[in-house]
């Protein structure tokens, strides 16, 4: 059987989304069987040509040459994956585009000319056709493996749609918003992480983004009577997945 040709590449990130697929470790040598990293520069120094079977693509736009080489690698490839929060709302980058980029390139940069970017943060999505989104902050190595698996054995990959209040459910947690009154975004928030953070006693902060037909200004309206602070709904719904559309509709409230 012919190996997948699979290209991984960053945009503005951190490249914690591209290091889930090397801590896969001995799944990885396993999966090396039928699929090859043609280019994946974390992990090899020579990079293939494509075209590419399936190009992960992690990070956010945010750089003209970026716009470019976005649309070189949809044309090379048959399926682009879009990984991680950066890559499919703009991630934590995307807070930059509530202030003024050319007022932090003058604080940072001795010569900001020389700093070229967009004046938004935007996942690739805005940009070009994307096949797949594989939620998470980072991305859960476990959804990683099961969607290339799927793909190596015929099958159109399902990824999940409910919230992170199911998984909550499923796994007999007490919920943090219920009992202990705190602020928790996973009523709204996609699944995939196996409730992570309320497994620990924790609020989910949304890093998984909107779950589909999200309905963030009911859970604004619950975090209010609450009394939790404006200023702190306003950061909870920013930090991770703020720029993606639902969730930038409560943000907007407080802005
Ligand atoms: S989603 Fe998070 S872990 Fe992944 S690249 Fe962006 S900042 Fe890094
Ligand atoms: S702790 Fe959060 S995610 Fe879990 S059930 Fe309660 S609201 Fe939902
Ligand atoms: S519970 Fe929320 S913040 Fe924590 S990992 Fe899951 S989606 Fe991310």
């Amino acid at each position: 059987m012919r190996k997948l040709k699979v290209a991984v590449f960053k945009f503005s990130s951190c490249d914690g989304c591209q290091l889930q697929f090397l801590n896969m470790e001995e799944e990885l040598l396993r999966l090396m069987d039928n699929i090859e990293f043609a280019l994946f520069y974390e992990a090899r120094r020579f990079a293939e040509p494509g075209p590419y079977d399936i190009t992960f693509v992690e990070g956010s736009v945010s750089t003209p040459h970026e716009v470019e080489l976005l649309a070189k690698l949809r044309e090379d490839s048959k399926l682009v994956v879009a990984v991680g929060a950066c890559a499919t709302s703009g991630g934590i980058q995307a807070l930059r585009n509530w202030a003024d980029v050319e007022e932090f390139k003058r604080q940072v940069y001795p010569r900001p000319e020389w700093i070229e970017v967009l004046k938004n943060a935007e996942p690739p999505s805005k940009y070009i056709r994307v096949d797949y989104e594989i939620r998470g902050c980072p991305v859960s190595k476990e959804q990683l493996m099961l969607f290339v698996l799927q793909l190596l054995k015929g099958k159109t990959p399902s990824l999940p749609v409910d919230s992170v209040c199911l998984e909550c459910k499923r796994k007999g947690n007490v919920c943090v918003l219920v009992v202990r009154g705190m602020p928790c975004l996973g009523p709204v928030t996609m699944s995939g992480c196996g409730a992570l953070c309320p497994s620990y006693s924790r609020g989910c902060y949304g890093c998984y983004g909107p779950m589909a037909d999200s309905r963030p200004a009911v859970l604004n309206k619950r975090l209010k009577e609450l009394n939790i602070r404006p200023k702190d709904i306003q950061l909870l719904f920013k930090q991770f997945t703020g720029w993606s559309k639902e969730f930038r509709g409560v943000i907007d409230e407080y802005e």
